[in-house]
């Protein structure tokens, strides 16, 4: 006896085809880009659980810019959460309110998938047992410098910042293009680098990039970020951070410790 089938042949085949067309198709929501702004130009990146620290790992920090609260220190040093699983940290310079020999050996220690990137200068402090897990980046006159690390690309860039070498990073993560400038100078000569390297969804800044007027007008008229943070402001830069709010009314100022904004 010959059963009838519940659904014809025609039917199971759309069903079939339906399923395979969403589950290869984009998602409809695309992962959202969570920066938390941590201290000084301290963020760190969250996209849908990879992690990347910029210029984080510190710990004395310097005269009146900020420090992180203890409990922070030692979570970022020891992989606690939020700041468990970080495959990536990177600092852009070797300054003590972004970098501290100490705090990022610590932090490869307690997070053995980790790299950490920076500058030639950066890197070469950290002891020769970690060095293994360490990339310094400089780019030469012609070429970029990047890599890659859980799919996130990173590309680096030479900022001028007195004579210390100092890195802009480019970073492409959730399908945003993140920029951070480290302490780059509101100038001429790093304007082009910086547009060289291509659009930007989220401009992270620092502060004085948003008060000098040549720079405003390259962020206005020519690189038209997004979105703009700005980063970097110290205990004694409250007016400065009211002065970028009011011509900046929608640059997230980035003064509460802890603030997170998804992009
Ligand atoms: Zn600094």
């Amino acid at each position: 006896m010959r059963l009838p089938p519940r659904f014809p042949k025609s039917g199971y085949a759309i069903t079939l085809c339906v399923l395979v067309t969403l589950a290869t198709a984009a998602p409809l929501w695309p992962s959202e880009l969570k920066i938390t702004y941590l201290a000084n130009e301290g963020v760190l990146l969250d996209c849908q659980g990879k992690k990347v620290l910029i210029d984080a790992l510190f710990r004395d920090s310097l005269d009146d810019y900020m420090r992180h609260p203890p409990e922070v220190q030692e979570k970022l040093e020891t992989g606690k959460p939020p700041f468990d699983g970080v495959g990536l940290a990177l600092a852009t310079h070797f300054h003590l309110d972004h970098w501290d020999a100490g705090a990022i050996s610590r932090f490869l220690v307690n997070n053995p998938g980790a790299v950490f990137a920076s500058t030639p200068q950066a890197t070469a402090m950290l002891p020769h047992s970690l060095q293994g897990r360490v990339r310094a980046l400089w780019p030469d006159k012609d070429h970029d410098v990047g890599l890659k690390m859980s799919g996130i690309q990173v590309d680096a860039f030479a900022l001028e910042h007195g004579k210390t070498q100092n890195l802009g990073y480019r970073l492409l993560v959730c399908s945003e293009v993140v920029f951070h400038l480290g302490d780059a100078g509101a100038s001429d000569q790093n304007f082009k680098p910086v547009l060289q390297a291509g659009h930007t969804d989220v401009a992270m800044v620092p502060f004085w990039w948003l008060l000098d007027s040549k720079s405003t007008a390259f962020i206005k008229d020519k690189w038209k970020p997004k979105h703009v943070v700005a980063l970097h402001l110290g205990a004694t830069d409250k007016e400065s951070g009211r002065e970028i709010q009011t011509h900046w009314p929608n640059a997230w100022v980035c003064t509460k410790q802890g603030e997170a904004r998804t992009f």
